[in-house]
């Protein structure tokens, strides 16, 4: 072409924005992260999902509907480590892990993907334009600084949570617990005043903010902070709607970008994919659909406590009879572990048996989303993981709150105390992933809690009709001209602004 024909030549449109999302193996932080990578890819950027072998096995399927909605979203798995010291071969996720000696382990063994994390990423041409890795996994930073590539940290809490826990460590008050704790003046029950909150805010030591809090986590928890400190900006699975004031407190205290995009969840319409979420509850979710399909409009309770929790039989008995005693409908999830003693096994059968009609045992893996979805449901009792949480507020499901361990606590009490969408079930200590033999629940705390969340009283339809209201304004925030939607706009526009400096 002569000169100035060519100069007449549009230049090529820059590529789109790449996306290289680094979600934690867990699936309360998975779950999320692949919705996120979905939206990104309907919405024009391109997304790749980095994750190990087994986890990406379980992936199939999203990178399958992402095959056939002609999404540009690839599933990168980096080698999982191996001999690292204290984990046994085969677990790549927290959900495989059967001791609570094995959590640091896998973190040490996840530290080890940073190297293939970056020859992954050197490898790219062009070089990807934003890196969002998970807030607990700090050693995504180190490639994204040598490659100089902009990093976000995706944070799985709400922003009043992450504002407590900012402000908790800005003020030392993990130090004064630590200290009441240790003078033997307190149980871990001493209640302490979260500083520079715009509402008034408690805890205890026992519940207190941060996760890794515990003995042996310290090097853990201070890779994540400094990461989280070092990124360009946070992405956060919540909307303005929800709780607009922490966003903005959230982002001035941690004086960068906060991106709310949520509820991610909302994504996802599709009822087969809808069921097979994180894992495969598919297979359950005719069987439940139908059983839900026979019931009134908001007259069951749903009963689960996240993809970690695991109770000992005799908690779990507490719950089962607390639902039958309630008297209302429930559908309610036991995981395969708690089920298989064959004292527990013979248990739910029974209990089945008893409330046959009135309440559903699902063992395994739930379709949750499509659950919550249902017009049936009409209460949640949940263990507050922000996952769960959101998933009920955004279908206007009030819940019972049932806290287990890290954000938990300051989750409830976001549901509790300033959304007005909770009853507490009345737990004040947390119990660690595998719970001990105590039993903090009895049945007839679930009876009671359930009984006011179902129940016909004005505070009930209270909770309710604000439930509503959030999950309206849930849907309104992820339609086009929502915040949540726009915001995920201006995010794409910004990197999309690199890419065409760069070409
Ligand atoms: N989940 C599900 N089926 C189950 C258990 C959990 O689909 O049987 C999903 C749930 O919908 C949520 C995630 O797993 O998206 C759990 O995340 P959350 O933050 O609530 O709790 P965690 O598992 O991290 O404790």
């Amino acid at each position: 072409p002569t000169e100035e024909s060519a100069a007449d030549t549009p230049a090529p449109p820059p590529p789109p924005p790449h996306f290289v999302i680094v979600p934690l193996v867990a699936q309360g932080h998975t779950i999320p992260m692949v919705d996120l990578a979905l939206l990104l890819a309907e919405r024009g950027a391109r997304a790749s999902l980095v994750t190990t072998p087994l986890n990406g096995a379980r992936l199939r399927g999203v990178a399958e509907q992402a095959a056939r909605a002609k999404l540009p979203l690839e599933i990168v798995e980096l080698p999982f480590p191996t001999d690292v010291d204290g984990l046994p071969p085969g677990i790549e996720n927290m959900d495989q892990v059967t001791d609570n000696g094995h959590f640091v382990p896998l973190f040490d063994a996840l530290r080890k993907l940073a190297g293939p994390l970056e020859a992954y990423l050197r490898a790219q041409a062009p070089r990807p334009s934003c890196i969002v890795s998970d807030w607990c996994n700090p050693w995504a930073a180190g490639a994204a600084r040598s490659l100089g590539i902009r990093r976000l940290f995706f944070h799985g809490p709400p922003c009043f949570y992450s504002l407590c826990d900012l402000n908790a460590t800005d003020h030392g008050l993990r130090e004064l617990a630590a200290g009441a704790a240790a003078a033997d003046v307190d149980d871990g029950q001493e209640r302490f005043v979260v500083p520079s909150m715009p509402v008034h805010v408690e805890v205890t030591k026992a519940t207190a903010p941060g996760f890794f809090n515990s003995p042996g986590w310290e090097a853990v928890r201070g890779e994540c902070v400094e990461a989280m400190r070092a990124a360009d900006g946070a992405v956060v699975n919540t909307f303005v709607g929800l709780e607009g004031q922490f966003v903005s407190c959230y982002e001035a205290a941690l004086g960068k970008p906060v991106w709310t995009l949520g509820p991610l969840c909302l994504r996802e319409r599709d009822a087969d994919a809808m069921s097979s979420r994180g894992a495969d509850g598919g297979q359950q979710h005719s069987a439940v659909a139908a059983w839900l399909d026979s019931k009134e409009t908001g007259s069951v309770v749903f009963v689960s406590f996240g993809s970690l929790a695991r109770k000992l039989p005799k908690q779990l008995f507490e719950v089962g009879h607390g639902l039958e005693d309630s008297g209302r409908p429930f559908l309610w999830v036991v995981k395969l572990a708690e089920a298989s003693p064959p004292e527990v096994r013979e248990w739910l059968g029974a209990l089945e048996a008893r409330a046959a009609g009135r309440g559903l045992v699902v063992r395994g893996w739930a379709p949750q989303l499509a659950i919550l979805s249902h017009r049936a449901v009409g209460g949640f009792v949940t263990h507050c993981g922000w996952n769960s949480l959101l998933e009920s507020v955004a279908h206007g499901v009030p819940v019972v709150t049932w806290p287990h361990f890290a954000d938990q606590f300051l989750n409830e009490r976001l549901a509790v105390d300033v959304l007005g969408v909770g009853v507490p079930i009345g737990v004040t200590a947390p119990v660690m992933v595998f719970d001990d033999e105590s039993v903090v629940v009895a049945r007839g705390d679930v009876a009671r809690a359930v009984s006011a969340l179902m129940g016909e009283g004005k505070e009930a339809g209270e909770r309710r009709r604000r439930a509503r209201e959030y999950g309206e304004k849930a849907h309104g925030a992820m339609e086009k001209g929502g915040s949540s939607y726009e915001n995920l706009t201006q995010l794409i526009e910004s990197f999309g602004q690199v890419e065409a400096r760069k070409g």
